[in-house]
């Protein structure tokens, strides 16, 4: 394939929090990916910025190695770990004190991007954000990256919010969420406004219900204690589900421009009904074989926090109402798969009689595992024996779409650090957006805590809490089954 890469200009990327977790699984392995591929102009400084007493040469050994760990070994070589890794220096800095910020001031470049990730605690960002305007490391063209958790409740978001606007403006803050950056959901926009197909179908009339599901099978884990403050619906539905409804469900935006993106998805999220506790099923899982239950995990015996949510939501809108969204993520469940499910209604009209078992027009969008699209139509079943209907999938896998160059397709934090870079903001959340999604998610948790609501109890590698297949039932709707 003919590569059209929008290039990326010469930039210093200081990475607060470079020693640490994510900073090791994901930024530097992506950063690498970019690097191998050819996609880092020649320019390019990384500087990791940590509190471990370290130098520069330890560092690279440190980003060597998660290199090793996290990216796979067809996708990494030894020449180029090495180019990588002269990129990098490191600077010990302490986010709370004078430590550090002099030197960082005299190591980065006047004359390129500047970008700061704070990979770190949010608790830490109004100190960062505060020293990078002190030191004047910081420029009005300087961009920074903030991660999730993006405040608790509406309170502590706004509280973000304000701290980061004292020294930058909204245009300069880029607030990931991994999940917009994966090519599916890309993919989404291509396919909903590249086309003429879909979008006279995209509404109420013609759209019988939207299923977003995001399952894993993984436990809580270490994460127990940390997790058990936060719960599936602080963790995944106000950040990450709400991203990927306003994308299915937002108007067309008058050009792919990112305040036009990100105003269309806040009036989705304005929209939005307020939930009836009828409508949402909390769950947590119980032991089995493979591992202890969350109560075990979260080491908290009083816990009410979910491991699960199922829920149905409902947009008051022209060209949604009357058509539910049903959003579904939990832990420890039957498979690892992420998809968006458009069910679309049957013809008013079935010329061929009743067809037992038909189940209509599906665009089901996968966004994990292979990623892709597959599109099901009801075809004739082959062969004689009179008019007798089926199903098949119209299949667009990326794998198939773009042969050996799939694979390496960029993952969600490679693309995203790079538009940091670029200074496109379209896949990023604006403030707005978040505190607009707190102020739907707080009564909800609010109405938990005052009624001292608890989960009920789930199968770990199941597909959740009985009462979540019911929420569908009771609407004479099915949900899609979990599968890899
Ligand atoms: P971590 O605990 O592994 O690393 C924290 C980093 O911050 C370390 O490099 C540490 O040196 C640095 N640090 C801490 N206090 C400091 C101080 N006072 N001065 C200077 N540096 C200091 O954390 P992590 O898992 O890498 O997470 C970083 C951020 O990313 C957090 O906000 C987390 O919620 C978020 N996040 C992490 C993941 C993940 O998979 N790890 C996923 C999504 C979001």
């Amino acid at each position: 394939m003919v590569s059209r890469v929008i290039p990326v200009e010469d930039f210093d990327l200081v990475i607060f929090g470079g020693t640490g977790d994510l900073a090791r699984r994901k930024i530097l392995p992506g950063l690498y990916r970019r690097y191998r591929s050819g996609q880092m102009p020649e320019g390019a400084r990384i500087i990791g910025a940590a509190r471990q007493d370290q130098d520069s040469a330890v560092y690279r050994k440190l980003i060597g190695a998660a290199i090793k760990e996290f990216v796979p070994e067809k996708y990494r070589d030894s020449k180029s770990i090495a180019g990588f890794l002269e990129l990098i220096s490191y600077i010990v800095i302490d986010a709370q004190g004078a430590g550090g910020w002099s030197d960082l001031k005299k190591l980065t470049r006047k004359d390129v991007v500047k970008a700061f990730y704070f990979s770190v605690a949010p608790s830490l960002f109004g100190d960062l954000a505060e020293r990078l305007h002190t030191y004047k490391i910081a420029d009005s063209q300087s961009r920074i990256v903030v991660e999730k958790p993006f405040g608790r409740d509406l309170a502590s978001a706004k509280a973000l919010n304000a701290v980061l606007a004292e020294h930058f403006d909204e245009s300069q803050i880029y607030r990931i969420d991994h999940y917009l950056g994966k090519e599916t959901v890309q993919n989404l926009m291509a396919v909903r406004f590249g086309n003429i197909l879909f979008e006279p179908l995209w509404n109420s009339q013609y759209v019988d219900h939207i299923q977003i599901t995001a399952a894993e099978t993984v436990a809580v884990g270490s994460r127990g204690a940390y997790y058990d403050k936060s719960g599936a619906m602080r963790d995944m539905v106000q950040n990450h589900l709400m991203q990927l409804l306003c994308l299915i469900a937002m108007e067309p935006p008058n050009e792919f421009e990112p305040d036009a993106v990100r105003d269309e998805k806040l009036k989705v999220i304005r929209a939005l009904d307020p939930v009836n506790s009828s409508d949402i099923v909390r769950g947590r899982y119980e032991a089995n074989k493979d591992g202890p239950s969350y109560l075990e995990e979260s080491g908290n015996p009083d816990s009410s926090t979910e491991s699960f949510i199922a829920m149905k939501v409902n947009i008051s809108n022209w060209r949604w109402k009357g058509t539910p969204i049903y959003l579904r993520t939990g832990k420890r469940l039957r498979a690892r798969t992420s998809e968006i499910a458009v069910v679309f209604k049957d013809p008013p009209h079935s010329i061929f009689g009743k067809q037992e078992g038909r189940r209509g027009n599906v665009l089901a969008i996968r966004l994990q595992p292979n990623e892709g699209m597959t599109l099901r139509v009801t075809i004739k079943e082959p062969g004689p024996g009179g008019m007798r209907l089926m199903e098949v999938p119209l299949d667009m896998s990326f794998a198939d779409a773009l042969g050996a160059d799939a694979e390496d397709t960029p993952d969600a934090y490679e693309r995203l650090i790079m538009d940091v870079i670029r200074g496109n903001q379209t896949l990023f959340m604006r403030g707005d957006e978040v505190e607009a999604a707190w102020a739907w998610t707080d009564p909800i948790i609010n109405e938990w805590q005052e009624r001292g609501d608890m989960p009920k109890s789930y199968d770990s590698g199941s597909s959740g809490p009985e009462d979540a297949l019911m929420l569908l039932h009771k609407d004479g709707r099915r949900w899609r089954e979990i599968k890899e």
